[in-house]
């Protein structure tokens, strides 16, 4: 696996990818910057080695030019996290780019405007990539979120680099991190499903049960396995067209030997609200016109004695309604229990979609050994699919 380390970037342009699909307000202020925060350290390395950065991302998703999605908006926000001036160049491609990229001294940033005011990009079209490629020496993909999409950025770009291209330091702990999980990992392994769906889950479910010891399954997705069983679920949220997978999922788990962790208690409430009358009940016996929220006391015991025993764990998907604060107890305590662990020795890896923003929400963040920054990317990483932007680095 290449990565910065692999080259010496001085006096070399390094055109990296990096994923500045950041939120912007009316004004055009950024309102999270985490995306280009997250970018720093690469972008740093490479102009303490004596090379200068070529930035191309692309940001919403513009149909053609449209002024509002350019990237020069955010000049500024770039500028002021990596503490230099940021060079812009009102074009990716064509003239514009080329010549602000000839004129790029060592120890310098140029951004390109925004990569998908051409159709071009997305369509993974060889020509767009192949012009992409003649600004930079060096090829550095450091954007996690579209490593799942075979775009001429993130792609199809890698060909014209067949031995000058690597990793940047995001994309590398993104991989690596996902390793500990399902390659190189200590036992026991636990992973924690939550989230609504059995279905969004399915084939993450079907992928790790060859790599883990234990599974703890809760959030919505629950029910569809309680009701399966023959419970009464109530209101709950379930998938009926699911449950035979779930009993098969069941079966498959005890065939290879992992433990399978189901709530035994939840908050149930009587409406999906914020103000509904709450009471905890087994999760097999939730009466009708009643729905399980969250996570019970007893079901977070278990819990809590699985985890602190793993010394690897995943977690991926809340167990409640977390959105509401009277059914976030059971995220939040998962998130303590994991911290607990983490403290402990245990590498833990938080990842794909709305856990992440619960451990943001929670300030749990730092308490992880690793919060992955692509939700849709780690998803399909963790469905055992390759990407095609790592890939590419990798061929
Ligand atoms: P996902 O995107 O599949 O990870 O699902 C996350 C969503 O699942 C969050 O918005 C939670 O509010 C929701 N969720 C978690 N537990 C439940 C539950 N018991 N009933 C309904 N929705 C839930």
């Amino acid at each position: 696996m290449k990565t910065l380390k692999d080259f010496n970037f001085k006096n070399k342009k390094a055109l990296v990818r990096v994923d500045f699909n950041v939120p912007l307000d009316a004004e055009f202020n950024v309102t999270d910057a985490t995306r280009i925060q997250a970018a720093k350290p690469t972008i740093d390395a490479i102009l303490a080695d004596g090379g200068s950065v070529i930035l191309m991302s692309h940001l919403g998703r513009p149909k053609g030019k449209e002024e509002k999605y350019s990237l020069k908006h955010i000049v500024p926000k770039v500028s002021e996290i990596l503490g230099k001036e940021v060079k812009f160049a009102a074009d990716c491609r064509g003239e514009i780019a080329q010549d602000a990229a000839n004129n790029l001294q060592a120890g310098e940033i140029l951004l390109l405007e925004n990569l998908r005011f051409y159709a071009e990009e997305e369509a993974g079209d060889v020509e767009f990539a192949e012009e992409l490629a003649w600004l930079g020496d060096i090829y550095v993909n450091d954007a996690f979120g579209t490593a799942h999409r075979a775009h001429a950025s993130t792609t199809i770009i890698a060909q014209f680099f067949p031995d000058a291209k690597c990793f940047g330091k995001l994309l590398a702990a993104e991989i690596e991190s996902l390793n500990k999980v399902l390659k190189d990992s200590k036992k026991p392994v636990t992973a924690v499903l939550g989230g609504s769906k059995v279905s969004s889950k399915i084939t993450v479910i079907e992928n790790i049960l060859d790599k883990i010891d234990n599974l703890i399954i809760g959030g919505g997705m629950t029910f569809t396995f309680i009701k399966a069983q023959g419970g009464k679920i109530g209101d709950s949220i379930c998938e009926d067209d699911k449950q035979e997978l779930a009993l098969e999922i069941l079966k498959i788990a005890k065939e290879k030997g992992v433990k399978v962790l189901l709530p035994v208690d939840v908050v149930a409430a009587n409406a999906f609200s914020k103000d509904a009358e709450t009471q905890v009940v087994p999760v097999n016996e939730i009466p009708d016109g009643w729905q399980g929220l969250d996570a019970g006391p007893k079901s977070l015991a278990e819990i809590k004695k699985v985890i602190l025993e793993s010394k690897t764990i995943l977690w991926n998907g809340p167990l409640g309604v977390f959105e509401m604060e009277k059914f976030a107890n059971g995220t939040i305590e998962l998130g303590n229990y994991i911290s607990e662990a983490t403290q402990n020795g245990a590498f833990s890896l938080v990842g794909g979609g709305d856990s992440v923003a619960a451990v943001k929400q929670f300030n749990l963040e730092n308490q992880m050994s690793y919060v992955s920054t692509g939700g849709g990317a780690m998803l399909e990483m963790l469905e055992g699919k390759s990407l095609p932007g790592i890939a590419a680095i990798l061929d």
